[in-house]
């Protein structure tokens, strides 16, 4: 068991923080206020090859492992959890046109995605289909050389803004409507088809710099070539992809917990009460103490969860559960923390604490909110033995 990182891993993060810390952190607070989507920053990123991390190098990806790429995004996240954020999307839906995609679609969207001209969205939720995803009813009824997309996706990142959508949507053939997770597809929709309509930006509480919006498709053709997987199989390929984004969320909460701590480290040796520096307290560098085991605690269980997708092992789904529920929940907490030891100050804009706290609560609800992730292993733990094996 080796816990040190590579050189290599070493140089990634390494790289990882510097573009992070000039062309995110200075730029963040203000991308926050405004609710701008920073384009331009993602195209930088897309320059370095952080649009498509572990996209195969064959669909023009850097072909790292989940754990590499956990470790880039963490680095990201002390700089802009936001728009990291967006980017772990952006690398999960990439991902899924990359492997489940047909020759035609890999060639059609990959390229421009994978170097961050391109931008794409993953539509699996919808107004009355959250967590119970596989009742979606959006449809995708079969007609001659492809499909019609018709129905509604709710809360989607990047809409209206982003040029590719992967989105599940449920088949419609001769024999009816087919029912149950078995009866979706998946597909890969350029965003500018006919048919396709945007909502208004929903106003958030954080995740600011990207909008997220409601889609409306009405009967939209699809090409055969741009379904991903084969007929049915695209609820099992849209969690393939969540098993991914919820380390990469995960990661998204450690980096930003991360960076909470290294500016509340700062702000203890500085502010003076009663005549010390508050970091002279015993109280408080208890309060830090629980602040750093739980972030390392957290960063581990993320990178061990990375490690078991990179095995194709076969708990891998609940692991990635383990890491979300815990990283999500210890790393908020941790932002909450370093906000109350920052005093009014906090509270206050001109410090990054309350941006951290609102960025990383939403983390606790998408991608599977943590009482599914609590169901996942749940589940998993009541079947014989396996409580052992995990
Ligand atoms: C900012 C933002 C961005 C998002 N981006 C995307 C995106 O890009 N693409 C996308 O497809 N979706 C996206 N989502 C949607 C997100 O994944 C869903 O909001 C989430 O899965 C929860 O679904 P819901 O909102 O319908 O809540 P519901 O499913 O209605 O859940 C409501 C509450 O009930 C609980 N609950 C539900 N079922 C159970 C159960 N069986 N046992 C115990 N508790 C349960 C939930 O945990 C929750 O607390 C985004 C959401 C937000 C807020």
């Amino acid at each position: 068991m080796e816990f040190e990182l590579s050189d290599e891993q070493l140089a990634y993060q390494d790289a990882a923080r510097q573009f992070a810390a000039g062309e995110f952190a200075p730029l963040a607070a203000q991308w926050d206020e405004n609710e701008e989507f920073p384009k331009a920053a993602l195209a930088k990123a897309g320059e370095l090859g952080f649009c498509s991390l572990y996209t195969p190098e064959s669909a023009g990806g850097l072909g790292l492992s989940r754990l590499d790429a956990s470790i880039v995004f963490e680095e990201l996240a002390r700089g802009c959890t936001s728009t990291t954020a967006f980017l772990t999307i952006h690398n999960m839906a990439l991902w899924m046109i990359a492997t489940f995609g047909t020759e035609g679609a890999r060639e059609s969207f990959c390229p421009k995605l994978a170097s961050g001209e391109a931008l794409v969205s993953y539509c699996l939720t919808e107004p009355g289909a959250g967590s119970d995803a596989a009742a979606l009813k959006s449809t995708a009824r079969q007609v001659d050389g492809g499909y019609r997309l018709n129905g509604t996706k709710a809360f989607i990142s990047g809409a209206g803004d982003t040029d590719v959508l992967v989105v599940m949507a449920r088949l419609v053939n001769a024999e009816g409507v087919q029912p149950g997770a078995k009866g979706i597809c998946a597909f890969a929709v350029d965003a500018r088809s006919e048919g396709v309509g945007f909502g208004r930006k929903e106003a958030k509480m954080g995740w600011n710099s990207q909008p997220t919006r409601q889609i409306n498709f009405e009967d939209v053709f699809v090409p055969e070539s741009h379904r991903l997987g084969a007929e049915g199989e695209g609820f099992k390929i849209a969690m393939k992809g969540l098993d991914g984004g919820r380390i990469n969320i995960a990661t998204c909460s450690v980096g930003t917990a991360q960076a909470a701590i290294d500016q509340t480290c700062t702000y203890l040796g500085e502010r003076k009460a009663f005549g010390q520096t508050i970091g002279s307290f015993q109280a408080l560098q208890f309060k830090l103490a629980d602040m750093a085991t739980h972030l390392v605690a957290s960063r581990q269980m993320v990178r061990l969860a990375a490690f078991k997708l990179d095995r194709g092992h076969a708990d891998a789904t609940t692991y990635c559960a383990m890491a979300k529920r815990l990283a999500t929940d210890l790393c908020f907490d941790i932002c909450n923390d370093a906000l109350q030891l920052h005093g009014g100050y906090g509270y206050i804009k001109e410090f990054p604490l309350e941006r951290h706290v609102r960025d990383t609560r939403v983390h606790q609800i998408l991608e599977g909110t943590n009482e599914i992730m609590r169901m996942i292993i749940g589940r998993r733990l009541l079947i014989e033995g396996a409580s052992t094996v995990l």
